[in-house]
């Protein structure tokens, strides 16, 4: 890695700390942007996406959906790798991700923590092995007060675990935000349930129930420093790859769960 390592969204709460991991991983940190006004201290701020990426081998993206487009445009320019974990990106900018990632290397995950890339793993597995007309497969997520979407990129990434294991679309059987008469769960439907409460940093449990037994995948994260390194693991497997979307479980070498 010649130039080093960028960061969008340096002064947010995963900003700060991927601050701290890229240098503790031994990487160079060329600095980052964030939104005009921002203070970030003892880090290089960059003026914009375009500026940073022809600083950078690589960017490590954690700020807002709304940013997808701009950031794809620009990484795919300058032919720098992108790390991406912002959640809930809309479909034009998932599209706009995809088409980034014919030109450059993009490792994008809901969740960068080795526990939950082993759970979406094991998840695919379980529901290829469990019949979605005997096993209900319900997801639980229950995040901090001030995330803004739900339910959370790791739950919807886990759905599409189940739905990939069970050869289905996971927007055909999905069942979210359920009030008032819902009328029978319908066979085979994921369903999602979120809770937003005080600081929780991220837990998630799938929940396989049939009319004889229940199985449940539980994780908790009680330290988003799990997700930083992670990323910052990510961005050191990245580098020198050919252009495509990678997945967190191809990070670890555990194949399968492309995003
Ligand atoms: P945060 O609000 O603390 O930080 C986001 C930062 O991005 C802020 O400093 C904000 O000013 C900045 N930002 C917003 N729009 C910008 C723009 N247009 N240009 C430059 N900077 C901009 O949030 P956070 O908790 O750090 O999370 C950030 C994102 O990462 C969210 O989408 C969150 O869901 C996601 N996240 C993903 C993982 C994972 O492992 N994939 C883990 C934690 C959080």
């Amino acid at each position: 890695m010649d130039k080093g390592m960028g960061i969008a969204g340096i002064a947010g709460r995963m900003g700060r700390l991927l601050a701290e991991e890229v240098p503790a991983a031994g990487a160079r940190l060329v600095g980052g942007i964030d939104r005009p006004g921002t203070a970030a201290a003892g880090v290089r701020l960059f003026a914009d996406i375009a500026d940073l990426a022809a600083a950078a081998d690589v960017v490590l993206d954690f700020t807002h959906a709304a940013t997808a487009i701009t950031h794809a445009k620009a990484l795919a320019a300058a032919g720098t790798a992108w790390v991406l974990g912002t959640t809930g990106i809309d479909s034009a900018g998932e599209a706009a991700v995809r088409r980034a990632a014919e030109r450059i290397p993009v490792v994008w995950a809901p969740n960068f923590s080795a526990g939950v890339t082993l759970m979406l793993a094991l998840a695919e597995r379980m529901a290829a092995v469990l019949p979605a007309a005997q096993y209900d497969a319900e997801i639980v997520e229950m995040h901090h007060r001030q995330k803004v979407d739900a339910p959370s990129g790791t739950a919807i990434g886990l759905g599409e675990a189940v739905a990939r294991g069970r050869g289905v679309s996971l927007a055909e059987v999905r069942q979210s935000g359920r009030d008032g008469h819902t009328g029978p769960r319908p066979p085979g439907a994921i369903g999602f349930a979120a809770l937003r409460a005080g600081q929780v940093v991220g837990e998630h449990t799938l929940l396989f129930a049939s009319d004889t037994e229940h199985l449940a995948l539980s994780h908790r994260a009680f330290d988003r420093r799990t997700f930083a390194t992670g990323a910052v693991r990510a961005a050191l497997w990245v580098e020198g790859k050919p252009p495509g979307l990678y997945a967190m479980t191809d990070v670890l070498g555990l194949g399968g769960g492309r995003p």
